[in-house]
């Protein structure tokens, strides 16, 4: 027997299935898709698997080659896409829940319950303030223009009491500080000590 086929198949034998991996990024649908390329000596089949994270990892066998995988990949394009995006999907946040239609519905009421609240909070503060708009909008709960405008998300109609109080106070104490330096913090605690818990709170709703 050849030296040669004798050292490979020991080897083959005694080779424990330690895949040799390597990062891989295969163009599917004109996006970029990382994958993990696992090089098995045992692997018989080629095959792709996804995990709760969503990281793809692709097992090929020795004898066939990269083209094929990525052949194949591309075959099962739909079922990756798919299943990437049911493992990472997160939960809409409640700034990207409700419709146009439930906006109108429900705005004359958001403002009602932000105005109550403005009231309440500058009898302390006293501020001066031009006028109060209510929109939707769904990357934020409220803003202050230079202008001394402020504006709220109509959600706030399915905010607490805590995290409605925290951000009526937010946007009064920026028309006293157009900015979220330490000044502000200060004016924000003198009627919501517990700020800090609040904030982190709202950026999880
Ligand atoms: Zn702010």
């Amino acid at each position: 027997m050849p030296l040669n086929f004798l050292l490979f198949s020991g080897q083959k034998k005694r080779r424990p299935d330690r895949p040799e991996k390597q990062k891989k990024i295969i163009l599917i649908k004109n996006k970029k898709i990382p994958y993990t390329l696992k090089r098995s000596y045992r692997a018989r089949h080629l095959s792709i698997s996804i995990n709760s994270a969503g990281k793809i990892s692709a097992t090929l066998p020795n004898s066939i080659s990269l083209s094929k995988l990525e052949g194949f990949m591309q075959s099962r394009s739909n079922w990756i896409q798919r299943t990437v995006s049911r493992v990472t999907r997160t939960p809409p946040s409640l700034l990207e829940q409700g419709t146009r239609d439930q906006f109108l519905k429900s705005k004359s009421v958001a403002r009602r319950l932000v105005l109550a609240k403005i009231r309440h909070f500058n009898k302390y503060y006293q501020f001066q303030i031009n006028r109060v708009f209510i929109r939707d909008q769904k990357s934020r709960w409220g803003s202050c223009s230079a202008k001394k405008n402020l504006n709220f998300n109509w959600r706030v109609v399915f905010l607490g009491q805590k995290h409605l109080d925290y951000l009526i106070v937010h946007e009064l104490c920026h028309l006293e500080q157009l900015n979220h330096s330490p000044k502000f913090w200060q004016l924000v605690a003198k009627t919501i000590p517990q700020f800090k818990q609040t904030r982190k709170e709202m950026r999880q709703l």
